[in-house]
């Protein structure tokens, strides 16, 4: 490869701050909630124009799908409140015992909530580079359309979900190579759609979680899922799609009054790196011709579907798994599996697992504690690492990828951020036991 040499330069520090969140989804939204209503001043910089990550990008409402049943022992806090606000703003679909929210309401329900807690906003703001002093994050360098400035921060939780300032700092961090890491999606949502007729197709030909194949786990797999494979199984056999790796089924989600299914998550594309710029171009621009066959596939194999349009195509693609840190502590497919206990838990999740071959429903009521130290990085100070970014194996990312238990790592460590700050003490000393009394106080079920 070939290199230019950048000439250094001076930039102007833009803002100064107490906890400066990076990312602006599921866990980042969490943590700078948390650290601001622990009292300090907070700053969420986001590199899109909304925030919400994943479930605003990608269309995905379903926060708390596991919740099908009444055995399920929930987190509580920040994510339930989530899906609260949209119920109370009818903003979301009722289906069991969980919300889908709406997810294009829910870019207005996290502005409001950001401005109630009183946190600086930052949008359509990336991060490029950290500041450290040794070891220690002192802040990080922005790109926007202000130019390169620099933020100043006594902590930094890094929300990126790919772990980008982990990795900018130093903080030791692991990716599998492309070929074994989850699938990328490009998400979309059809308009004209007769519900009625739909949903009575759907009821009458039940897919369970046993249809999705390779990702059905032993325990639940006759559980009932939004789940359609037929059409897209008879266009492939119809020589309408190409027969390649990209898998074509679709888990659906939330539909309206007026005639649409709002989030099809169909098209899953593997062997994609999402920290490679040409990776990412590669899977947009494929992504979207898939979902102008898949939508064909719709219309002509699926009741309901024949008046359909394409309505929305996700602002970005959904990402599942890309780099995760090597953290303090490394959780496993064992802690998850068997109800782990930790002195440390900054929260609980239930015993949800899905992605990387595993499927596993909470339905029995079984949980683990969530312990704050896969959010603590090693060898790099003032810095914490919340949602799919976390410390831990293949098999706990099924568990600590989903949204609900991002929001228990982002709620955890952005308590614990403000509290080091109240304290004056490294992240990695921070009273433990304060922390888990603030969560409580927050609506958190830590044990
Ligand atoms: C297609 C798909 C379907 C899914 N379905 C479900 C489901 O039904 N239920 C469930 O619980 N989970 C689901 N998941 C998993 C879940 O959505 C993600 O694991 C979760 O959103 C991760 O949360 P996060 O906060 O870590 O990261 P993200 O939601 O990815 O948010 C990261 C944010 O950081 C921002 N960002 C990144 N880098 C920078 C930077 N350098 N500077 C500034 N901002 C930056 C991004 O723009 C983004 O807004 C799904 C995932 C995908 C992709």
């Amino acid at each position: 490869m070939q290199y230019i040499e950048e000439p250094a330069r001076k930039l102007p520090v833009m803002a100064e701050t107490d906890v400066l969140v990076i990312g602006g989804g599921p866990g980042g939204l969490s943590a700078a909630l948390a650290a601001a209503r622990t009292g300090v001043k907070t700053m969420l910089v986001e590199r899109y124009g909304c925030f919400g990550g994943v479930i605003t990008q990608s269309m995905i409402g379903t926060l708390a799908w596991y919740r099908s049943n009444a055995c399920t022992v929930d987190a509580g806090g920040i994510g339930v409140e989530f899906e609260q606000r949209a119920k109370a703003m009818d903003a979301s679909l009722s289906i069991f015992l969980y919300e889908v929210v709406d997810t294009e309401i829910f870019k207005y329900i996290a502005d409001q909530m950001v401005k109630e807690a009183g946190i600086l906003p930052l949008l359509h703001c990336t991060i490029v580079d950290v500041i450290m002093e040794g070891s220690t994050v002192k802040g990080v360098i922005t790109e926007s359309k202000s130019g390169r400035q620099a933020i100043l921060a006594k902590r930094v939780i890094d929300a990126t979900g790919d772990a980008d300032i982990a990795y900018q700092a130093g903080a030791p961090c692991h990716m599998d190579p492309k070929e074994k890491l989850e699938e990328v999606s490009v998400n979309f949502g059809c308009s004209g759609v007769d519900i009625d007729k739909f949903l009575t197709y759907t009821l009458t030909n039940p897919s369970s979680i046993a249809d999705w194949g390779d990702d059905s786990g032993e325990k639940e797999s006759d559980e009932f899922s939004t789940f359609l494979k037929e059409p897209f199984r008879k266009a492939r056999e119809a020589g309408e799609i190409p027969d390649t790796s990209t898998r074509l089924q679709s888990y659906w989600g939330n539909f309206t009054d007026a005639g649409e299914v709002t989030s099809l998550n169909a098209i899953h594309m593997p062997n994609i790196d999402a920290t490679d710029v040409h990776d990412l171009t590669k899977a947009e621009i494929e992504g979207r011709q898939y979902v102008m066959w898949a939508v064909e596939a719709l219309k002509k194999y699926t009741p309901g579907f024949e008046k359909a349009r394409l309505r929305t195509i996700g602002a970005s693609l959904g990402i599942r798994e890309t780099r995760k840190i090597e953290g303090v502590y490394h959780l496993t497919e064992h802690d998850v599996l068997n109800q782990a206990h930790f002195d440390d838990s900054i929260g609980i999740f239930p015993e949800f697992l899905d992605g990387n071959h595993i499927a596993v429903l909470p339905s029995t009521g079984r949980y683990f504690h969530v312990p704050f130290g896969i959010t603590l990085p090693q060898k790099v100070e003032n810095l914490l690492v919340v949602g799919r970014s976390v410390a831990g194996d293949k098999v706990s990312h099924a568990a600590t990828r989903q949204m609900m238990c991002c929001t228990v790592t982002g709620q955890g460590a952005g308590v614990a951020a403000a509290l080091s700050v109240k304290d004056k003490v490294p992240c990695r000393q921070v009273n433990i036991n304060a922390v888990q009394k603030e969560l409580q106080k927050q609506g958190v079920r830590i044990a």
